[in-house]
C-alpha cells in the first residue's frame, strides 16, 4: 500500500463521518490529503509514524490549514506556521488528515461549545462525546484515523477519550512543546494524544515529545523506550484513592472500575486504598486558575493583532468591543469574565493566589502517596458515561463537575491517561490512570496489560 491509498482511504473514511453528521472535522481536503500522501511517499526513510493519518485538534496551528480554535472570531485564520507537533508528526511520517472541531478555545466538556456546531456521539448521536478535544475522539472511536492530537487543559483528551471508548493520553506537563498550540491555561495546556489503543497512543506521544527551545517550558529529558510488554503486575502497587468513588459515582462506572481493580489483584498488583484529600478543592481552583489565565492569554484576539475586526477602526476601545464582543461565544466570555475578576485588585488575594496554595496541596497530595510506594492511580476517568445534548449546557457548574476526577492530574501536571475498561448501557466508560512526573513509560506499560486482559466493549455485568 502507498501512502497514496491510504491518503483516499482516509478520506472515504471522513467523508462517512461527514455524511453521518457526526460533525467532528473541521477543515480538511481529499487534495491536501494527496499532497501528503505525495510527501510521505518520497520520504527517504519511513519514519515510525510511516503512512498514518493523524486528525488534529483545531487549535494546534497548521501552516496548510485555517486554525479556527472553534471560534468565530478566527474564521478563516491562517497561522504562518505550524506547530512543532505537527512538525514532528509529519517528519515521523505521518500525514495530517483534518483539523477537528473543539468546544471554543479548548473550554468545555461537550464539545457543544463550538461556533461550528456540536459534535455527536459516535454510538449516540443525542449525546456529547466529552470535549474539548470531542472531534478528535469521534474520528479515533469510527475509525477514520488510528490516532489524534488533542490538547488537555483540565482533561480535554482524557474526558472524551472515556466517553467514546478510545485510549487518551496526557504527558507529563513540560514532556511535549506548546509551540504552535493556541493558549489557554498556560500552566496547564499539554498537547495530548488519542489512540485506538494504548500502543497507537504511545507511538503517537514518542513522535511528538521532546524539548523545544521555542517553548521555555518544554523540558529536556531524553524519550523513554517504548514500555515494555508486560504480563504480570507483580511488583506493582496501585492506588486506588476514596475520593474518586463518592456514593453518587454511576453504579456502572462503579462496577466497571471494581472489576479492574480485582482483575489488577488477580494480575499479582497490589492493591492499595490511599487518600488523596484536597481532590475536592479541584474543580474550584481549576476554574479559578485555568480562567485567570485564559483571561490573560486571549487579551491578543482583539480585532489588532488577531481576530477577524469588527467597528470602527478609528476607535480603539470600540474596536475591541466590537470585535470580542462579537467573535467570542458566552462560555469564553464567561471564563474571560471569571478570570479577570479573581485576577482584579482586591479580589487576586482571596481568589487567585489562594487557589495557586491549593493547588500546591493537590500536587503534594500526589507527592506523597507515589512518596509512600504507589507507582500508579487507579480511578474512574469519569463520573458519569456521556451524557445527552442539552444536559449541561445552561448550568456551567454542571459541565464543570464533569471534570472533576481529570482535573486534579492537570493542576499537579502529572501524566495519566483514560482506558476503555468496559460499558455500561450500551455507552464506554473509561478508567484512568495516573503516574508520577514522567513516568509515562511504566503508565503506559500496566495500561497494555489492562488492554489485553481486559475486554474494553464488553457490557459491564452488575
Ligand atoms: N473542560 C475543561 C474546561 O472547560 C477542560 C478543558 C481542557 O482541558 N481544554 O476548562
Amino acid at each position: 500500500m502507498t501512502a497514496v491509498t491510504a491518503a483516499r482511504a482516509t478520506g472515504q473514511a471522513l467523508e462517512r463521518a461527514e455524511a453521518a453528521g457526526l460533525n467532528a472535522t473541521l477543515a480538511w481536503s481529499n487534495t491536501a490529503l494527496e499532497a501528503e500522501a505525495a510527501r510521505v511517499d518520497s520520504m527517504p526513510v519511513p519514519g515510525p509514524l510511516h503512512r498514518l493519518p493523524v486528525a488534529i485538534k483545531d487549535n494546534i496551528c497548521t501552516a496548510e490549514q485555517p486554525t479556527t480554535c472553534g471560534s468565530k472570531l478566527l474564521e478563516g485564520y491562517h497561522s504562518p506556521y505550524s506547530a512543532t507537533v505537527v512538525d514532528r508528526l509529519r517528519a515521523a511520517g505521518a500525514m495530517v488528515a483534518c483539523k477537528t472541531n473543539l468546544d471554543e478555545f479548548g473550554m468545555g466538556s461537550s464539545t457543544e461549545h463550538s461556533a461550528f456546531g456540536r459534535v455527536k456521539h459516535p454510538l449516540a448521536p443525542e449525546r456529547v462525546p466529552g470535549g474539548s478535544s470531542g472531534g478528535s475522539a469521534v474520528l479515533v472511536a469510527v475509525g477514520a484515523v488510528p490516532m489524534a492530537l488533542g490538547s488537555d487543559t483540565g482533561g480535554s483528551v482524557r474526558q472524551p477519550a472515556a466517553f467514546c471508548g478510545v485510549v487518551g493520553v496526557k504527558p507529563t506537563y513540560g514532556r511535549v512543546s506548546r509551540y504552535g498550540l493556541v493558549a489557554f491555561g498556560s500552566s496547564l495546556d499539554c498537547v495530548s494524544v488519542f489512540g485506538k489503543t494504548v500502543s497507537d497512543a504511545e507511538s503517537l506521544l514518542w513522535a511528538v515529545a521532546g524539548h523545544d527551545w521555542r517553548d521555555a517550558t518544554s523540558v529536556d529529558r531524553p524519550i523513554p523506550d517504548r514500555a515494555p510488554a508486560r504480563t504480570t503486575l507483580e511488583g506493582v502497587t496501585i492506588g486506588v484513592p476514596v475520593e474518586y468513588f463518592p456514593a453518587d459515582l454511576d453504579a456502572g462506572i462503579g462496577a466497571g472500575c471494581q472489576a479492574v481493580i480485582a482483575r489488577m489483584r488477580e494480575l499479582g498488583a497490589r492493591v492499595v486504598q490511599v487518600l488523596l484529600p484536597h481532590t475536592r478543592y479541584a474543580v474550584p481552583t481549576y476554574y479559578i486558575v485555568a480562567p485567570a489565565e485564559a483571561a490573560s492569554n486571549l487579551a491578543r484576539f482583539d480585532g489588532g493583532r488577531y481576530g477577524a475586526r469588527r467597528g470602527p477602526h478609528a476607535d480603539i476601545a470600540a474596536l475591541y468591543q466590537g470585535t470580542r464582543g462579537h467573535g467570542f461565544g458566552a462560555e469564553v466570555r464567561r471564563r474571560i469574565l471569571t478570570g479577570t475578576y479573581v485576577l482584579s485588585a482586591g479580589y487576586a488575594e482571596a481568589y487567585y493566589v489562594k487557589a495557586q496554595s491549593v493547588r500546591a496541596r493537590i500536587a503534594a497530595d500526589f507527592t506523597a502517596v507515589f512518596a509512600g510506594g504507589v507507582d500508579c492511580l487507579f480511578t474512574p476517568t469519569t463520573p458519569t458515561p456521556a451524557f445527552a445534548a442539552g444536559d449541561k449546557i445552561q448550568d456551567p457548574v454542571a459541565m464543570y463537575l464533569a471534570d472533576i476526577f481529570v482535573c486534579p492530574a492537570s493542576l499537579a501536571g502529572i501524566p495519566a491517561l483514560s482506558l476503555p475498561i468496559g460499558r455500561t448501557k450500551g455507552l464506554p466508560i473509561g478508567g484512568q490512570l495516573m503516574a508520577p512526573m514522567f513516568e509515562e513509560a511504566s503508565m503506559l506499560g500496566i495500561a497494555k496489560l489492562l488492554e489485553r486482559s481486559l475486554d474494553g466493549s464488553a457490557e459491564v455485568v452488575r
